[in-house]
């Protein structure tokens, strides 16, 4: 349950120099003005997060996983790039918490820049589509943690959740669909359906994928 892992009271309260030892060398000598700025919900293995590393070696990053056993894995797969590869993988850490939960605690209002969705768990029973980790009222919080202009990624394997998710994002004033040209031109696209390893997993089976990409925007009035 949620006892067992500590949650921010407030996004100052996260500890950026325990997840990015070289950025931040001392706790007591924290530049406010470098935050986290991408966060992959539910990261599972963090195959996104080490793609993304390399990308953008200067954006802090951050994997929010429920399960405890996988964060940790997570936390050792990044320890042992670090040191296999000095000087690199020092912007992604993982954290454990409920995404559904605790957004607020961990992001200011417009501090991110992208936020990813990749293979969600799909929920299919109606009664469990309240558990979906997209949905109207979560959106509104996503959309108070990102910033005008950030980008919401989201992919799956399963028809009826890439519908559900494409419906959420449609009908939210807050978020306009990437046009065709902005896809193509956008690096991290590309990764959706290859850099995790679900992605993996549904590449190697053939199986078809359904995203959808949204601009957080300001609501015209
Ligand atoms: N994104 C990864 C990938 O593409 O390989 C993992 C996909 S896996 C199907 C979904 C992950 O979301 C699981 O690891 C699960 O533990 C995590 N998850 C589910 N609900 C969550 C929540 N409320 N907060 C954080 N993580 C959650």
């Amino acid at each position: 349950s949620d006892s067992h892992f500590p949650v921010p009271i407030l996004p100052c309260q996260v500890n950026y120099s325990l997840h990015y030892p070289q950025f931040f060398p001392s706790s007591d000598q924290i530049d406010s003005s470098k935050k986290i700025e991408f966060a992959d919900i539910g990261c599972g293995f963090g195959g996104l997060l080490i793609s993304l590393s390399n990308l953008f070696p200067e954006t802090l990053m951050i994997g929010m996983e429920l399960r405890d056993k996988i964060t940790e894995y997570v936390k050792e797969r990044i320890s042992a790039l670090r040191v296999a590869n000095s000087g690199h993988y020092q912007n992604i850490s993982v954290t454990r918490t409920n995404s559904m939960k605790y957004i607020p605690n961990h992001f200011e209002k417009g501090q991110l820049s992208k936020m990813f969705f990749l293979f969600p768990d799909p929920h299919f029973k109606e009664k469990n589509h309240r558990r979906r980790v997209i949905s109207t009222f979560l959106l509104d919080e996503y959309a108070y943690a990102l910033r005008v202009g950030g980008i919401i990624y989201t992919i799956t394997d399963v028809e009826e959740l890439g519908e559900w998710m494409k419906a959420c994002l449609e009908s939210h004033p807050m978020f306009e669909a990437l046009t065709g040209e902005e896809l193509v031109e956008d690096p991290v696209v590309k990764l959706l359906g290859s850099a995790t390893e679900e992605g993996q997993k549904v590449a190697r089976n053939g199986g078809e994928t359904f995203q959808a990409v949204y601009r957080r925007i300001m609501p015209s009035l």
